[in-house]
């Protein structure tokens, strides 16, 4: 038994297009078929082809996509929607993601910007901690470790006083 391949018309909405499609023959006999990992290859190479007629990204693309924000698929499926196996299926080519879709990848592959607005309306920023926090420079909010009364001070240099200033009417920080 030995894999071949052979250039194979394919039409589609009046687009045609040569596409080598494998199947195995037989040594012996010269009959040939295509087992299961045949057909899935061949499925994934019409519809990789019918995405470009169709004017979506193809499988690669989106591979390129999510590497360019260093996304796990995963990650990607969270962001962007389509289930969690969504991206293994867009990016082998087994299935052609929706023009809605295809459209928002085009728009966070074109924008960071974009991209970054997804991430805070998904509220996923800390998912993405490579990127610094911004901080208002003017904010006046301190943050302290609570230091729970044990009986003994664990550290003499601590001292709350100089902050009852800002925590006037708050309780936290004298837990
Ligand atoms: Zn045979």
């Amino acid at each position: 038994m030995s894999t071949h391949s052979e250039m194979v018309e394919s039409e589609y909405k009046a687009h045609k297009v040569l596409l080598p499609l494998v199947f195995k023959q037989c040594d012996a006999c010269g009959s040939d078929f295509a087992g299961a990992a045949e057909s899935k290859q061949n499925k994934r190479a019409v519809l990789a082809w019918r995405k470009q007629v169709d004017g979506l990204l193809t499988g690669e693309e989106i591979t390129a996509l999510r590497k360019q924000y260093k996304l796990t698929q995963g990650q990607a499926a969270k962001l962007f929607g389509g289930g969690p196996v969504a991206f293994s299926k867009y990016e082998n080519d087994d299935v052609a993601q929706s023009e809605a879709m295809d459209t928002l990848l085009r728009l966070v592959r074109r924008s960071p910007q974009a991209f970054w607005a997804l991430v805070a309306e998904k509220s996923m920023e800390s998912e993405f901690m490579g990127e610094p926090i911004k901080v208002p420079a003017q904010s006046n909010v301190v943050h302290l470790t609570a230091v729970r009364g044990s009986g003994e001070k664990s550290d003499s240099r601590y001292n709350p006083r100089p902050f009852r200033s800002f925590e006037s009417g708050a309780e936290a920080w004298k837990q």
